[in-house]
């Protein structure tokens, strides 16, 4: 099939390139110069696991192109995805000025019947927009239809997750264009994945849905957290082992920590928050897993102040991870930007360890020192936080760690280390929701 796809992002990206891997002619599309020069010359602007041996394999066997040029990727397919960016305003409501400016130009360029799929995550509505936006601009009258098949993959996880998904969702309005996604999709559905076809608003309202629930988990043992601080040996891993065998809960995101971050959860949530607020509903209980998440990421800052001192001034402070999770380099909404940016508030010299975003905190932060490793990270530090739950930090030699810093202070926010055998190493040993 020929497939156009606005957005060489991560889910843009992702998308195309196992489209093209399974056989599809896949143009992707651009408005970012450099992002396109960039991939045309081979290099991939993003890392996620798995994803540029790929590409480079498909980008050789010509199934995969990029380009500026909407124009002629309308014309030359039938098949047309929107995966750009659908940010925060910045008081919850979502921005779809990117996606309606593809909608536009879909409008401007559509020569034949196309069916246009929404991929970005987009409240409830937004189809009837991104229509009525395409008919508005038609020079010439063509029939089109629009498909809702909103995105699930985790960063760091992305190839897999997008050929072997939980599930898709393909909200549809026309047989025709049910059939055509049905048949782009047969090389992915299976019994384990199956395409689970809706209305399209269903289909806008399922992503929401399914983030905001995923981050209610967490933000769920993040408020029961400090109740266990109070007793000496509750322990919340052990009540999320606990709760987890119950096959009517489950063990998956009942991790407490420092918060959720990332480009979904966050604006997903506030998104979903912001919807209900401006329909005069309730809203309280997604609103909730928010400000537990404001909270959860700045736990720790107490905890380092007893132990340091209210005042952090000339106090050096290792941050072991930055992304805002593990095996991907996106800093976005990640809980280190928090963390660091409180830190440095009340006085705290900054050095930080991350390996794979330190590119793009260069960005976010201008006087933080970026160290080449973990052991590095730590020299002379009077703590060490733990931010990102990278596996290279599982498997340190702690020793070597705790000789190198100038007083061994170790702040686990993920909950990744035993306490016991820290503290036998003879670390002052802190962590979230157990002693
Ligand atoms: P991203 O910011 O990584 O990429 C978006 C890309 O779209 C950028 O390269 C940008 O230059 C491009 N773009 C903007 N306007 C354009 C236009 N008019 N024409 C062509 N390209 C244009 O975003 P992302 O993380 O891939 O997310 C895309 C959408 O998918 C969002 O709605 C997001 O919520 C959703 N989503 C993301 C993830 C994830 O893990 N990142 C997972 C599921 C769903």
């Amino acid at each position: 099939m020929k497939i156009t796809i606005f957005g060489a992002g991560y889910v843009g990206l992702v998308t195309g390139t196992s489209f093209a891997e399974l056989g599809n002619d896949v143009i992707l599309v651009d408005i970012d110069e450099k992002r396109v020069s960039d991939l045309n010359q081979g290099t991939i602007p993003i890392y996620e696991p798995g994803l540029e041996e790929m590409l480079k394999r498909n980008i050789e066997e010509k199934r995969i192109s990029f380009t500026l040029d909407a124009s002629k990727a309308v014309k030359n397919s039938e098949i047309i995805f929107i995966a750009v960016g659908t940010p925060d305003k910045g008081d919850g409501s979502t921005d779809l000025k990117y996606v309606l400016s593809v909608a536009k130009t879909i409008g401007e360029n559509i020569n034949g019947y196309k069916v246009v799929v929404d991929k970005s995550t987009v409240p409830l509505g937004t189809a009837e927009k991104v229509r009525q936006t395409i008919k508005e601009n038609m020079a010439e009258k063509h029939e089109f239809d629009l498909i809702s098949n909103p995105e699930f993959l985790r960063e760091g996880m992305a190839m897999r997750d997008f050929m072997v998904p939980d599930r898709i969702v393909i909200g549809f309005d026309s047989e025709k264009s049910k059939n055509l996604m049905s048949e782009l999709y047969r090389g992915i559905s299976r019994p384990e994945s199956p395409i689970i076809y809706t209305s399209i608003p269903s289909a806008e309202l399922i992503k929401y849905t399914s983030n905001a629930m995923l981050a209610l988990r967490i933000s769920f043992m993040n408020q029961l957290a400090p109740l266990c601080e109070l007793h000496e040996s509750a322990d919340i891993k052990e009540i999320a082992l606990g709760i987890g065998y119950d096959k009517r809960i489950g063990s998956k995101f009942l991790q407490a920590g420092i918060g959720f971050g990332g480009s979904c959860f966050p604006k997903d949530v506030a998104s979903l928050a912001y919807e209900l607020k401006i329909n005069n509903l309730d809203n309280n209980l997604i609103q909730a897993i928010l400000d537990v998440n404001e909270k959860a990421k700045v736990a720790m800052i107490p905890k380092i102040q007893n132990v340091l001192g209210e005042n952090l001034k000339g106090k050096n402070i290792a941050i072991w991870g930055l992304a805002f999770k593990q095996r991907t380099d996106d800093m976005r909404e990640a809980p280190s930007i928090k963390i660091i940016e409180e830190l440095q508030k009340l006085g705290a010299k900054i050095t930080a360890y991350d390996p794979q975003s330190v590119e793009n905190a260069k960005k976010i932060f201008t006087n933080v020192i970026y160290a080449p490793d973990p052991y590095t990270c730590v020299k002379g530090a009077d703590a060490v936080i733990l931010v990102t739950e990278w596996g290279v930090f599982r498997n340190l030699d702690m020793l070597r760690v705790k000789n190198l810093m100038n007083k061994p202070n170790l702040f686990d926010g993920r909950n990744i280390y035993d306490p016991k055998k820290k503290r036998e190493i003879g670390f002052n040993y802190y962590s979230i929701g157990r002693n």
